[in-house]
């Protein structure tokens, strides 16, 4: 499966915000994540990170979803929220065309929360449902976006994989 990355933004910001928020730090990493997305704006961030940690709570329960029709009721609830004042296609910056949830006069909080809303949305179309999630290791909170070819992947990282693995050997015996 080949996903298109300009598609991507949204889907990729939503998983930074939840791993931020679950973080040591979580201002300095929605900054971080805001400047890697190239969100426009970002300087208001200090005004905003409360609402920005609620609104990634919501988020997180998109990635833990059971199944596909659990993410898409999740999705309609922040749609609800994010994308309330209409769906609109842009070529801004010379970009091909795309979708935007909310107009570029929104403050931060309303196009953060409405590109994370849509990008999910456009992303559970393409992907038919699944291919978001939250890392399987025990006592890790990090969720994750599967761009892989099969769609297989269970783990934030690596890592986390590796040490699971070491964990469950132990364990058995
Ligand atoms: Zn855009
Ligand atoms: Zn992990």
């Amino acid at each position: 499966m080949q996903f298109n990355h300009d598609n991507m933004t949204g889907v990729l910001l939503a998983a930074d915000l939840v791993n931020a928020a679950s973080s040591g730090d979580p201002a300095e990493r929605i900054g971080e994540a805001f400047e890697r997305h190239e969100i426009r704006g970002r300087d208001a961030l200090p005004s905003f990170v409360g609402e920005l940690l609620d609104w990634a709570m919501h988020l997180r329960g998109v990635f833990e979803g059971l199944d596909a029709r659990a993410r898409c009721e999740k999705v309609n609830a922040l749609l609800e929220i994010g994308a309330s004042r209409g769906v609109y296609l842009t070529t801004h910056d010379g970009l091909d065309p795309h979708l935007h949830f909310a107009p570029e006069s929104d403050n931060l909080l309303a196009r953060v929360r409405a590109v994370t809303a849509g990008g999910l949305a456009i992303f559970l179309t393409e992907s038919r449902g699944v291919r978001l999630g939250a890392c399987a290791r025990g006592g890790c909170e990090q969720v994750f976006v599967d761009v892989g070819r099969n769609a297989t992947r269970r783990y934030c990282s690596p890592r986390c994989g590796n040490n699971d693995a070491v964990d469950r050997h132990r364990r058995r015996s």
